[in-house]
């Protein structure tokens, strides 16, 4: 199966374009930390930045550096625990760098008495994370050039590594497998053995706790490192700015950077500059018992947004009232909500994640991961920081035994206030330092959509279709609920007239730091993908999205439906769709007879409900059915495209395709399955799963 000319060159455009749109911040030198002014000047230092990682650590004292690529902010705080461990436990001189923010050329230079760590995530189908796609290039290339031409290359350079990737997807830990070899070839020497972590299996952080203890018995004896009684040091200092009150203009109240404070937000709107925007419209599109979908219109006319379809919508959250609150309970920090801060990062290298001075309320509001399963290590790390004896103890036992963690914390989905609550009985853990929050929670990470319309049909306003997180804990009496979709859901309240929107009792700060987010905006950024339509619309099409993942392929028909009635010649458009009930969650069931109308038989919807006779049917059951049909398009060069599930359904319907292939052409299911991989490296085959 091959793909023709043409489509190989918009591919090849497409590919480009993502690339350049990753690198942006380097190659049109936009400054990619917003908040660089302000942790300059808190520092005194210049602003200028050198991009070259030899100079930056014999300037600070550095002999450690961990790299980190990563997507959504896991590697970079695995990357930050590795810094301070290797720190407090072993007196290396660390530091934390992005990917992106240094040239690699010169590597080649890297002294000798020296570590680089790197901490890869892997993305999607096997690609770097956006911020090292220039790394990855580089060193993966065919013949990297460096800066001095020593042979081998990389000899001096000692590194150890450890990827973050998923076994649902094929590609499984590519990043760090990939860089690891790249590196040896090149002469480096790695330490210790490269660790894999597993979020498919939900064993990541377990993975990660696992590896690293070896590791460093290993770096420590290459570089005779001596190990030493680990005593907590914070990273940030923390002053109350008493000069200042909530509503002093300079103080951050959550707004994302400098010109948002200001109000001269302006674009390029991105993954560090999001756009507040409009929602033009909202709904749900189904509502039963305690499930429901929404649809969002969000509207970026004007905002030099664009976005093309099959593209992703980013959607900044913010914390739930009631999350909020807990934590600032339980942290000893409720009458001082409001209170004003100066935070500083009290090493060079270290950056503050969110812009200052702001207030204790807004941090916790705007910028921490309060929400998110809590980390081992991190409760190890708190410890002696409880405020009795009895939770110093626990805190020590959870740290210590991954059972007894999993049992009282994991399988109970607790986030960290609510743990802190349960160890803690009404004591407040007031010895926390803020810096170690911090230190240990991630920063906030904005939630990526599949936009569910087409650029053809509405370039000014994105579709979003989007599931309320709700999930019934066994042992708990309330539901786990997911922060951006409960928080969307409290925007469609308020948009349709309730001024205090409160989903189950959840509030939110729903106008935005001073009220800036009023009239129903919500912060957005949009990504680009790779996930695209054919660029001729008479090629066929097969789509495979149940539940959600029917997303981008509502923006896929609704476009090909315009394209029909502009007279174009439209390809077979089979779209395999499948949820509980027809009557309950059946996404759009109204909307697709409209597109059948404007393609005719050039459309096909095939609906699989799973709860609605004695045996459960899913999509790939129907997709068995059409096996004659679909082989026949395949044949055509049709597209073959997957969106949703990626732990089950993604990996079913890969497995079904490949038998489809063997038993209609006759050849041994082995080769069906080389099919189906040649398929997905010519981009015939695409996923957008999550
Ligand atoms: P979160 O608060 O992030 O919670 C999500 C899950 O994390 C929970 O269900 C739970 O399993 C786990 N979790 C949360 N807190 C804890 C805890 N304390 N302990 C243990 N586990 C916990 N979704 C859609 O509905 N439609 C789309 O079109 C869509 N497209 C996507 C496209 C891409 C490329 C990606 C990556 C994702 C997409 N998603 C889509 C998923 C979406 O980004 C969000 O993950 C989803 O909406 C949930 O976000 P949330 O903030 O509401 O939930």
């Amino acid at each position: 199966a091959q793909l023709d000319t043409l489509d190989i060159i918009v591919l090849a455009v497409i590919l480009c374009g993502s690339v350049a749109y990753f690198t942006k911040g380097t190659y049109w030198g936009i400054a990619k930390d917003p908040y660089a002014s302000t942790y300059s000047a808190a520092n005194g230092n210049k602003a200028a930045k050198t991009r070259n990682i030899v100079e930056k650590m014999d300037e600070t004292g550095k002999n450690c550096v961990v790299f980190y690529g990563s997507q959504t902010g896991t590697a970079e705080d695995y990357a930050s625990r590795l810094a301070k461990e290797g720190k407090s436990r072993f007196g290396l001189e660390t530091m934390v760098a992005d990917l992106e923010d240094y040239e690699y050329e010169n590597l080649d230079t890297f002294p000798e008495d020296k570590v680089a760590v790197f901490v890869l995530a892997t993305y999607g189908e096997g690609e770097p994370t956006d911020n090292a796609v220039d790394f990855y290039e580089f060193i993966t290339g065919d013949e990297p050039t460096f800066s001095e031409s020593s042979e081998p290359p990389l000899g001096n350079l000692k590194f150890v590594a450890f990827g973050l990737g998923n076994n649902t997807y094929e590609h499984y830990n590519s990043m760090v497998r990939n860089v690891t070899k790249a590196l040896e070839k090149l002469g480096a020497v790695k330490i210790g053995a490269a660790g894999e972590g597993d979020d498919g299996a939900g064993t990541m952080e377990e993975d990660f706790l696992a590896w690293k203890d070896p590791m460093w018995t290993a770096l420590a004896e290459k570089m005779g490192l001596e190990e030493r009684e680990a005593v907590y040091e914070p990273v940030f200092g923390i002053t109350e700015k008493e000069e200042f009150t909530k509503d002093s203009p300079e103080v951050y109240l959550g707004e994302p950077n400098k010109m948002h404070l200001e109000g001269t937000s302006k674009g390029p709107y991105n993954a560090h500059n999001p756009y507040i925007a409009p929602i033009a419209e909202s709904r749900e599109i189904f509502t039963v018992k305690d499930r429901n979908c929404l649809h969002l219109e969000i509207d970026i006319s004007g905002s030099n947004l664009s976005y093309q379809t099959g593209d992703h919508i980013a959607v900044w959250p913010t914390n739930a009232g009631k999350e909020v609150d807990r934590f600032l309970a339980v942290a000893g920090l409720l009458p001082k909500r409001d209170a004003v801060i100066g935070v500083k990062a009290l090493d060079p290298t270290a950056k503050v994640p969110f812009p200052t001075p702001t207030t204790y309320d807004a941090i916790v509001r705007y910028h921490m991961e309060i929400c998110a399963p809590v980390s081992r290590q991190f409760v190890a790390t708190l410890a002696p920081f409880a405020p009795t004896d009895a939770a110093k103890a626990e805190m020590a036992k959870l740290g210590s035994d991954k059972d007894y963690f999993q049992e009282q914390i994991s399988k109970k989905y607790l986030n960290i206030a609510q743990t802190l609550e349960v160890i803690g009985g009404s004591e407040p853990w007031s010895a926390i330092p803020f810096s170690a929050f911090i230190e240990g929670l991630t920063k906030v990470q904005p939630r990526y959509y599949s936009i569910s319309s087409s650029s053809l049909v509405q370039k000014n306003k994105i579709s979003i279709t989007a599931v309320v997180e709700s999930m019934q804990i066994p042992g708990r009496t309330d539901a786990l609920k997911g922060v951006t979709t409960n928080y969307l859901l409290a925007l469609k309240q308020k948009q349709h007239g309730d001024p205090h929107p409160d989903p189950h009792g959840l509030t939110y700060d729903i106008t935005g730091p001073r009220n800036k987010y009023d009239g129903v905006h919500v912060p957005v950024h949009v990504r680009h993908s790779n996930f695209k339509l054919p660029s001729d619309p008479s090629k066929p099409i097969i789509m495979i999205g149940p539940g959600t993942g029917v997303a981008p392929f509502r923006g896929f028909v609704q476009e090909r439906a315009q394209q029909a009635k502009n007279g174009d010649e439209v390809g077979k458009t089979l779209l395999f769709f499948g949820c509980r009930k027809q009557t309950e969650d059946f996404l759009y069931s109204e909307e697709w007879k409209d597109y059948k109308e404007a393609l005719g038989d050039k459309f096909e919807l095939i609906t699989a409900f799973s709860r609605e006779g004695p045996k459960k049917v899913y999509v790939q059951h129907r997709l068995e059915e059409y096996a004659k049909e679909v082989n026949e398009l395949l044949q055509q060069k049709a597209y073959f495209y997957v969106c949703g599930d990626a732990a089950n359904m993604a990996r079913e319907v890969n497995i079904v395709l490949a038998k489809i292939i063997a038993e209609q052409r006759g050849v041994p299911e082995a080769k069906g399955e080389e099919v189906v991989k040649a398929m997905r490296s010519s981009s015939q085959y695409q996923e957008d799963v999550w």
